[in-house]
């Protein structure tokens, strides 16, 4: 088996999500005892959370990247940044190290692909929602229509992942906002939501229309990856 290394912490109720899962599938692969050979890099997410508010990118790049080198020299053979927001600095963290980085808009479109939506609705961060780093991914790469909420439930669902739910709190009154919004793109012609954040599915668990949940996907494909 080879050694995953992730990149984690943003925010630990999604790290322990990627811990789980990962072993999880090693442990159903491979039976007995086996389990993950894992190296993790745990950020102070608020430490995080400051550089992204200020757009400091160039500066998160290098701790990101400053980690996928350290994971690396641990002996990584492949690294993972266990966020979807963060993939905003993939780019340039995989070309500063010379092991793969699995990346979380590739998994979620190959599945996407994979499942014949050609239509989804992409739910996340505002950074996620807004910047070209993930929808032009899905759109360009995979031919998949992204459509964006509108300004006003972006805000919604901004504000429930950094207030509520990066610190594992689950409201239902969140969860019905969520899906009221997931709906009215349901009628809109999304064929799937994209839950592109994490967090995401510690709060949504079905909907009206086929949820893509990108920490499975994530960690289905590093697990996959490390098996062969
Ligand atoms: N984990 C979230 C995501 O998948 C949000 C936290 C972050 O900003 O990294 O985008």
């Amino acid at each position: 088996m080879k050694t995953i290394g992730l990149i984690g912490g943003m925010s630990h109720e999604s790290t322990v999500e990627y811990y789980k899962i990962i072993n999880e599938e090693i442990n159903k692969r491979k039976k007995g005892l086996h389990s993950a050979k894992m190296l993790i890099e745990s950020y102070d997410f608020d430490e995080i959370e400051k550089l992204q508010s200020k757009e400091n990118w160039e500066e998160l790049t290098k701790i990101l990247t400053e980690s996928a080198k350290k994971l690396e020299a641990a002996g990584a053979d492949y690294i993972a940044i266990a966020t979807n927001t963060m993939h905003i600095c993939a780019d340039e963290v995989q070309k500063q190290i010379n092991i793969p980085l699995i990346h979380i808009a590739e998994a979620a479109g190959n599945y996407i692909k994979k499942k014949n939506f050609d239509t989804v609705l992409l739910m996340g961060t505002k950074y996620t929602m807004t910047k070209p780093f993930y929808k032009d991914k899905l759109k360009n790469e995979f031919n998949i229509n992204v459509i964006i909420p509108d300004d006003i439930e972006q805000k919604i669902i901004n504000n429930i992942i950094y207030d509520e739910l990066c610190i594992g709190i689950i409201k239902e009154s969140s969860r019905l906002e969520l899906l009221k919004i997931i709906n009215n793109y349901k009628l809109k012609g999304a064929k799937a939501v994209v839950l592109g954040c994490t967090e995401l599915p510690n709060i949504i668990k079905e909907a009206d229309i086929e949820i893509i949940n990108t920490t499975k996907i994530h960690s289905l494909e590093i697990a996959d990856k490390i098996l062969t």
